[in-house]
Formats: structure tokens, C-alpha cells, sequence
């Protein structure tokens, strides 16, 4: 995507512009594997709630997947006609009969959580799951985003089944959902297969359906397509299931962007650009992972290692407008000297950005902005002081 001086001037700053084409360009690939294969892909909304862009989405996906109550009623209203399930850590009484008008399936994450839930829902004709923790982590780098690690609150273990699960429990379960993987190729949800395999694979002889959850990093370049598509059919003819996906990221991979403007240049001892983006309100996940996201025009750099080796001309270190000392969102290489007023393009800016940015130190919100497929701009969302103080 190259954008030119003139387009990105026009554009309010901070905002988020998200690329309706680069949405599209994901979803066939996820409608050709649904075609190929006869799995079932939803959309978890936790990563993308940008409902105005469902309408795109819809004839790709089966669905959407949600976190709870709230996420599950904007499946239900905003993608309507397709499934909605929902998965969440514990359900609360209070909301559970709301639920029920939304959902189709429903996953419980514990044996406590089926045995309080799972006759109503079951009598309310939803298709009922129970989420497994194969135990089998296939990560490194990043543990909290392992729900495999010892202790673990997500799912239920093998141990936990044989001392808990009972056969009136058992028989109200359609399903069996497991969510272990992030941001990975389809090596590891081979290994990750095996082990549900040897823990749960009598149980799953009885089951209609697994859900493999999120994590699978499918629209990627370099992403295993083959063997994802062995692994849904393997264990779809094995143990005679329907198999569902519910990626979130690879919906919206590199489908969005932030363009920010550079409000001030200062060197102590480094260059330093101060922009009106914040890694801590409005891309939270660059410190929660944290990572450095790739921005346009620039490679990244490391300010450290550059003083040892070449010295760091038109290295430059981005950060917020925020109090916060480590609102820094990378050091990147630039062709030229920055300028103050210019505007920079982060990239793969869709997911978990909307729907996880907060007006922290009173900042405000970016707006929300579409790139339409016939390269027109539509404003989606516009924020303002109001946003800020409405919610305090
Ligand atoms: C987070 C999550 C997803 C989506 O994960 P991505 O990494 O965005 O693909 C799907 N299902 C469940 C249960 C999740 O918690």
C-alpha cells in the first residue's frame, strides 16, 4: 500500500483506517478453506468488533465467535442469519437468559460452569461445548498468551474430566472446544492435535463437533495451508466431526492502519519523534506482548545495537504524547530526516487496536476510517471529549 503525501494530509490524525480490500483479500482465502475442507471459520470478535464492516465479511464466514454477553449481541444484530457462539471464562447468572436469545453454541470452561448451565441451555436447543486444555504448549516467547501452562484457569484438563465429568453431564456436550495457539502456523496445531487426540479421543467419538479456536495465523504468507487442511479433515473423518475455526487475527491481518502525526523532534542524546499516537491508549498490545508493529517507509531499528555498530542517522525513536515513560512504540530507520507535521503510517493496525484503545491520560480516542475498495474514504466513527468523559 503506498499513500501519498497529499491522501494522508487529508486524513484526521490520529486515526484508524481500516483497508475494506486487504479484509476481502482474507476472507476468500478463509471462504476457500471452508470450501475445501467443509470446516466452518467465525470471526472472534474480540479481535475485530468493527461492525460496520461485517456486512463485507458475512458471505465468507459462518459466524461469529464472542467473549461474553456483550460481543455475542453484536454477532447476533450485526452478522444476522449466521451462527453465534460464544465462549467465556465463567457466565453469570444474571445474563445467562440474554445469552440464550443470541447464542447457538454455547462453551462452558469449566465442569462447575456445564453443571450450573448446561440443562437450560441444552433445553433452550443450543448446541452445548465444554472447553479442554490439551496441555500442550506450543509457544515460546510470550506466556501470557499460553493457556496451556500449569495452573492454567482455561479449560478443563484430562485430570479434571476423570474426576469431575459425569455421565449426565457428559451427555448434554455436542462438542469439544479447545483454544491453545497464538499467532502460529499449522505445525502447531498438528502437535497440539496429537495431544487432544491421546487425551480426548474417546470422548470425541461421541461428539458432533470440535472447535479448534483461535491463534491459527491462516492469511499469512507463510502460512501452511496444506497442512491446516489435513488437520481439519484428519480429524474430521476419524471421529466423524463438524470442525470449526474461529480465528480473529487472521480476518483482519494487516487489514488497517494508524496514521499519526509527528508533533515534536527532540534528541536526548538519541532522536526522539513524539507523536499523537500512544502505544499505551491506542495500540496496547506494542507493550502488553509487547512488539514492535512494522510501519511504512521505515524499518525497524534498534537504537542500542546502532550505536555499537553504524550510528544511528535518521534513526529515530517513536513514542506518545502520554506521561508514561515507556509509552514507546518502536525505533525505526528512515530514508530522510523526520519532520515535525509529518504523518507516519503504522501497519496492521486492525487487530486488537479499536477494540482495545483507551483515553488514558485524557487522549483522545482515534477516529475510525474505511478505506473503501473503490479507493474512497469513509468516516466510520468520530470521538471527541465526550467519549473521554461519559465513561468516567
Ligand atoms: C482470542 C481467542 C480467539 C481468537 O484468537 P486470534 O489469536 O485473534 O486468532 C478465538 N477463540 C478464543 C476462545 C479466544 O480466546
Amino acid at each position: 500500500m503506498d499513500f501519498s503525501k497529499d491522501f494522508l494530509s487529508s486524513l484526521p490524525t490520529p486515526c484508524y483506517l481500516l483497508d475494506e480490500k486487504a479484509l476481502i483479500d482474507n476472507a476468500r482465502i478463509l471462504f476457500s478453506l471452508q470450501q475445501r475442507t467443509g470446516c466452518k471459520i467465525l470471526l472472534a470478535q474480540k479481535a475485530f468488533s468493527n461492525y460496520a464492516l461485517y456486512p463485507v465479511l458475512a458471505p465468507y464466514l459462518a459466524g461469529t465467535e464472542a467473549s461474553g454477553l456483550f460481543e455475542a449481541r453484536l454477532g447476533h444484530e450485526e452478522m444476522p442469519g449466521k451462527e453465534c457462539h460464544v465462549f467465556c471464562g465463567a457466565y453469570k447468572e444474571e445474563d445467562f437468559s440474554e445469552l440464550l436469545s443470541y447464542a447457538d453454541h454455547i462453551v462452558f470452561n469449566s465442569i462447575n460452569q456445564l453443571k450450573k448451565f448446561g440443562h437450560i441451555a441444552k433445553s433452550s436447543a443450543k448446541s452445548v461445548g465444554l472447553r479442554i486444555n490439551p496441555e500442550c504448549s506450543t509457544q515460546e516467547g510470550h506466556p501470557i498468551y499460553d493457556p496451556c501452562a500449569p495452573g492454567s484457569r482455561l479449560g478443563v484438563t484430562k485430570k479434571q474430566w476423570d474426576s469431575e465429568m459425569t455421565p449426565e453431564y457428559l451427555k448434554l456436550l455436542d462438542g469439544l472446544h479447545f483454544h491453545t495457539l497464538c499467532e502460529q502456523n499449522s505445525d502447531a496445531l498438528k502437535k497440539t492435535l496429537i495431544a487432544v487426540e491421546q487425551k480426548f479421543g474417546e470422548i470425541l467419538y461421541g461428539m458432533k463437533w470440535l472447535n479448534f479456536g483461535g491463534g491459527h495465523h491462516i492469511t499469512r504468507a507463510d502460512y501452511d495451508i496444506p497442512l491446516l487442511e489435513n488437520c481439519i479433515t484428519y480429524m474430521r473423518d476419524k471421529f466423524n466431526l463438524e470442525i470449526y475455526l474461529e480465528p480473529g487475527e487472521a480476518v483482519a491481518l494487516r487489514a488497517g492502519y494508524l496514521v499519526t502525526e509527528i508533533l515534536d523532534i527532540i534528541k536526548n542524546d538519541i532522536n526522539i519523534a513524539i507523536l499523537d499516537a500512544s502505544a499505551a491508549c491506542h495500540m496496547p498490545d506494542v507493550l502488553e506482548m509487547p512488539y514492535t508493529p512494522p510501519l511504512f517507509g521505515a524499518e525497524k531499528a534498534d537504537i542500542e545495537d546502532i550505536e555499537q555498530n553504524h550510528g544511528y542517522e535518521n534513526v529515530y525513536r517513536l513514542g506518545g504524547a502520554t506521561c508514561l515513560a515507556g509509552d514507546v512504540i518502536g525505533d525505526y530507520r528512515f530514508n530522510r530526516p523526520l519532520e515535525i507535521g509529518q504523518r507516519l503510517v503504522f501497519e496492521d493496525m486492525a487487530i486488537y487496536t479499536t477494540v482495545k484503545n483507551n483515553t488514558f491520560n485524557g487522549m483522545p480516542l482515534p477516529d475510525i476510517l474505511v478505506l473503501r475498495q473503490d479507493g474512497k474514504v469513509r468516516s466510520l466513527r468520530k470521538f471527541g471529549y465526550s467519549d473521554f468523559k461519559e465513561r468516567l
